[in-house]
């Protein structure tokens, strides 16, 4: 019997996706199905572009419609398998209403214990990292009293620009960024009074021209102070990224952090460990900081793990100089960061298929 679309759906009923464990045609993304002689060819929509698990699903459909074609003894070549993403719209309802920013799909906040963890270069690469693979990613230097995107993407010379009264983000290495970096004086220290710090950033947020995305990185100021409370009212948050490095010290002031996020009712999306360890220019580890503290630390919290970063001297070169797309011309580099980038991904799709967009609510212990 020759094979038909038919029963490549049925084949593909056989193929589970490897996070949701559920199959691809329960979960809609089966886009289309052809057979043409003895070649058959599958289109799938993944919720990412960075999904992790491509390869995974890509040789599960091959042995599933293999083994069907075998089943009812069709003449079969192989099946061509094609990817294509729709990332997930998170919730659209916030606590102070309609949600301001209807064309981003997920917003996804980055924060950390305290300063200096490498937080802002975690967050211009996540972006980064999501726009090389085919997301629309925004970048929102949240930092209102230290913004660091001015330097870490090297926008000294590009002029800011407005429509109305909303602002225009810079497009630079494939995203969008915007910054209060550009709306003030470099040198001036930036003093904000709570209710001020509050609508800096909610002009920010919300008075930039962001368009369409699939993703918005928002790097928060480090801590736990009044504009991560801000954002968790203002916006329908996909969840929160948590940076810590490995020491004691670090991961003490991290789960501060995780706390904070949970009082506000912000799902945590895992955690990243930066400055793992060294690795010099001949690609040897040198273990500073006990590298794996701060994955034992999101493991004893319960929290999904998303990847280490070792120090290097060029991620720190490429941030002093505006150019973090030079992170990829180091092949093990460009790795790491990719794998960080495709878990916050999928972790972000798994958290949209289980509707755990829990309305932020603040309680007060
Ligand atoms: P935070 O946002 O947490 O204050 P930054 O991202 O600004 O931290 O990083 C602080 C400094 O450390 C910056 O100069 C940055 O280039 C450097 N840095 C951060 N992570 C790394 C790393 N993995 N390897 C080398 N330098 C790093």
């Amino acid at each position: 019997m020759p094979l038909t679309p038919d029963h490549l759906v049925e084949a593909l009923r056989t193929v589970l996706d490897p996070d949701i464990r559920k199959d691809l045609v329960t979960l809609g993304m089966v886009k289309e199905t052809r057979v043409e002689g003895a070649r058959a060819a599958v289109t799938i929509e993944l919720t990412t572009p960075a999904c992790p698990m491509k390869d995974k699903i890509r040789g599960d459909i091959e042995a599933a419609i293999s083994a069907k074609a075998a089943a009812i003894g069709a003449a079969y070549e192989g099946v061509d398998v094609t990817f294509t993403a729709d990332v997930r719209r998170s919730n659209d309802r916030t606590r102070e209403g309609a949600n301001p920013l209807p064309g981003v799909r997920q917003v996804i906040a980055v924060g950390a214990g305290k300063g200096g963890v490498g937080k802002s270069t975690v967050a211009v690469n996540l972006a980064v990292a999501l726009a090389r693979m085919g997301a629309k990613t925004g970048l929102l230097d949240g930092d209102i009293y230290g913004p660091s995107a001015p330097t870490m993407l090297g926008l000294e010379d590009e002029a800011t620009q407005a429509r109305g009264n909303m602002l225009l983000p810079f497009e630079v290495h494939g995203i969008k960024a915007m910054t209060i970096g550009k709306l003030v004086d470099a040198d001036k220290p930036l003093i904000w009074r709570g209710p001020m710090a509050h609508g800096a950033f909610k002009q920010l947020a919300t008075q930039t021209e962001w368009g369409e995305l699939d993703y918005l990185i928002i790097d928060l100021p480090p801590g736990t102070g009044d504009v991560p409370l801000t954002l968790s009212q203002l916006l329908p948050l996909s969840g929160a990224v948590i940076v810590c490095t490995p020491q004691q010290v670090a991961q003490d002031d991290a789960r501060r952090a995780v706390k904070m996020f949970e009082q506000l009712g912000v799902p945590i999306i895992g955690v990243i460990e930066n400055m793992s360890c060294f690795i010099d220019d001949t690609g040897r580890e040198h273990d500073l900081f006990g590298k794996g503290g701060a994955e034992i630390m999101a493991r004893t919290m319960g929290l999904d793990f998303l990847g280490a970063l070792g120090i290097r001297t060029a991620l720190r070169v490429n941030s002093d100089r505006g150019t973090p797309l030079a992170n990829w011309n180091d092949a093990r580099l460009g790795a790491e960061l990719d794998i960080v980038a495709r878990n916050v991904a999928a972790r972000v799709s798994t958290l949209s298929y289980q509707g755990k967009y829990i309305q932020p609510t603040i309680s007060v212990r």
